[in-house]
C-alpha cells in the first residue's frame, strides 16, 4: 500500500516536471484579440507591450520596441551607433 503512494506521488512529479519542462519551451505568443499592442524585441524575440516597452528610435524614424535596456545596447553596438 505504501509502495503504491510512493509510486503515485513519483508519478505525479514526473508529470510536473514534464510539463514544467514544456511549459518553458512555448513560443512567447503576442496578446492579440485583447485590445493590447505588443512589439517584437528583434534583440531577443520577446514580445512586450507599449507600457513595458523601452523604445529606441532609428535615424530614419522608425521605432523599435526593446523588452529591455540591454536588449536596447545590444542593437546599437550591432548598428556600430555612430552617436556614441
Ligand atoms: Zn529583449
Amino acid at each position: 500500500m505504501l509502495r503504491l503512494l510512493v509510486l503515485a506521488a513519483f508519478g505525479y512529479l514526473a508529470f510536473r516536471l514534464v510539463r514544467s519542462l514544456l511549459r518553458r519551451h512555448e513560443i512567447p505568443r503576442p496578446a492579440q484579440g485583447r485590445g493590447v499592442e505588443t512589439f517584437r524585441d528583434p534583440v531577443c524575440g520577446t514580445y512586450v507591450t507599449m507600457d513595458d516597452a523601452i523604445v529606441g528610435r532609428l535615424e530614419n524614424g522608425e521605432k523599435l520596441y526593446f523588452c529591455s535596456m540591454e536588449c536596447l545596447d545590444r542593437y546599437r553596438e550591432s548598428l556600430g551607433d555612430k552617436n556614441t
